[in-house]
């Protein structure tokens, strides 16, 4: 399998450290509020990677953080602390709202056929392995104390900025919004590992360390629970594109300072979904979550598909009216998958069909997780040339990995179709039956003359590729 990564910029065969095993971290949410649909997009495009190294026969081991502490609106080390702000709105406490919001997070990750990982981990449980590694790195003089903070001394690096130069498009996400100075910082890229004086004189949650009262700096977290979890050697580090700098950045920087050697291979970053008028937000324009979807009456799937249906590394435009052709493109696979499902009969699944079918789908998975590519795939099962059998096994094949509950839709739309038939007089079925032979015969007179009957009954009758519709008139 190819996949690209951010960190050589090259497009790269995956191999993990131990063969036929994958250790995958993955930076989990900041639960001071619901995800929106752009947090969400990341999530489904790093769950159809796991899913898919799973299928292709990798052992997976998956951990992710809840961040529920340091994290600041900046990114960096300035601006509101996210959670603070989180349980001001709300007038709760701190954990009172990251357990709400972790809650809310996977009720959406659930409804979007998103896996939970592995291992989930909050920050707020592993204080002591982050003081254990500032330790150190103070200890390696990689770290100083000044005005009571410490600080991680980005010049004592070969290379900080690991990333290279960013896109332009990736450095407008990835700026910090409205930056200070910090006269306590040496180097400007320096950044906090644990604050104790802060301006966050309200500041809830507080440790006690050997540099006093204090909470940690956002980045330390994943370092730390990756270590804890997955050890020195990471195969697979994802995120959003946001993440690259400054959070992915520092990452790379203490892990690296701490082990004394390379830390994580390959990096996977989704770019953003966008709304017309430019970045999502949770507190401008719209807030687009997953129960706004379902509100305005999507199935979460729905999104999942129109995700699936472009290549991660593209930003994607939201808008409703692409998710309307999202959505009407979906109910049409689901009702030829039942129109499947319906002709099936007892031929058996053909094994050398289905290989040989099924290399289109992984040859776009194996390049770079295509899914855009993988959702051709899936549209060309319907015109191969082999049973229904081996279409609805190759379909469920995909969907292991697609995730889209597509024979399960399938089947449910047929039996909602069984329980709507059950309202229509037998005369009419009758009817319906025998102008479906009549058009098999080609019989088209007697096709018609049976319509005018089924309809001076007052029902219609609607022949589309997807099966056959009666309705009341
Ligand atoms: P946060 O909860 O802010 O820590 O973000 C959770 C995840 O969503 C991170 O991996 C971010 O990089 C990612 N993310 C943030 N905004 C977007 C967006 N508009 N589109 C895709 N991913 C995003
Ligand atoms: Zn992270």
């Amino acid at each position: 399998m190819k996949l690209y990564n951010s960190l050589t910029h090259k497009t790269e065969d995956f191999i993990p450290n131990e063969p036929g095993r994958v250790s995958m971290y993955t930076c989990g949410p900041t639960v001071y509020h619901f995800a929106h649909i752009g947090n969400l997009r990341s999530y489904i495009m790093e769950d159809v990677l796991e899913k898919y190294l799973r299928y292709t026969g990798l052992e997976v081991k998956r951990v992710m953080n809840i961040t529920d502490v340091g994290h600041l609106t900046s990114d960096g080390d300035t601006g509101d602390d996210k959670m603070l702000k989180g349980a001001k709105r709300e007038h709760k406490t701190v954990m009172e709202i990251a357990d709400f919001y972790t809650k809310a997070f996977f009720a959406d990750c659930a409804k979007l056929n998103i896996k939970t990982p592995d291992v989930v981990e909050p920050a707020t449980h592993c204080i002591d392995e982050f003081i254990k590694v500032i330790s150190s790195l103070l200890e390696k003089d990689y770290a100083y104390e000044a005005g009571g903070n410490i600080y991680f001394d980005t010049s004592k690096l070969d290379k900080y900025y690991v990333f290279g130069e960013l896109a332009e498009e990736d450095l407008e996400v990835g700026v910090r919004e409205g930056v200070e100075e910090d006269s306590n910082k040496r180097n400007k890229a320096d950044f906090v590992l644990w604050f104790t004086k802060s301006k966050f004189d309200d500041q809830e949650l507080k440790w006690e360390s050997p540099w006093g009262l204090g909470y940690p700096g956002w980045h330390i977290e994943c370092s730390c629970i990756s270590m804890k979890h997955l050890g020195e050697r990471l195969d697979l580090h994802c995120g959003g594109i946001d993440n690259q700098f400054p959070h992915h950045t520092n990452e790379i920087a203490q892990s690296e300072a701490f082990l004394g050697h390379k830390w994580c291979n390959y990096w996977f970053h989704v770019h953003h979904l966008n709304t017309s008028d430019g970045k999502m937000s949770k507190s401008k324009g719209e807030f687009l979550t997953v129960s706004l979807l379902e509100e305005k009456d999507y199935d979460p799937l729905v999104y999942r598909f129109f995700c699936l249906q472009s290549h991660y590394r593209k930003s994607l435009v939201f808008s409703w009216e692409n998710l309307d052709n999202a959505k009407q493109a979906f109910n049409k696979l689901i009702s030829r998958i039942a129109a499947l499902i319906s002709e099936k009969d007892a031929a058996p699944i053909d094994k050398a069909a289905f290989e040989s079918i099924r290399a289109g789908f992984t040859a776009a998975m194996d390049d770079d997780i295509n899914t855009s590519n993988a959702v051709t795939a899936l549209y060309d099962v319907f015109k191969a040339d082999t049973n229904a059998a081996t279409k609805i096994a190759l379909i469920d094949d995909y969907d292991k990995v697609l995730s889209l509950s597509l024979t399960e839709k399938a089947r449910a739309l047929l039996d909602k179709q069984e329980e709507a038939k059950s309202d229509i007089p037998a005369e009419v079925l009758e009817l319906v039956e025998q102008r479906k032979a009549a058009r098999k015969e080609k019989n088209f007179a007697l096709a018609d003359e049976l319509r005018d009957k089924i309809i001076a009954l007052g029902y219609t009758i609607r022949e589309t590729r997807q099966g056959t519709e009666i309705s009341k008139s």
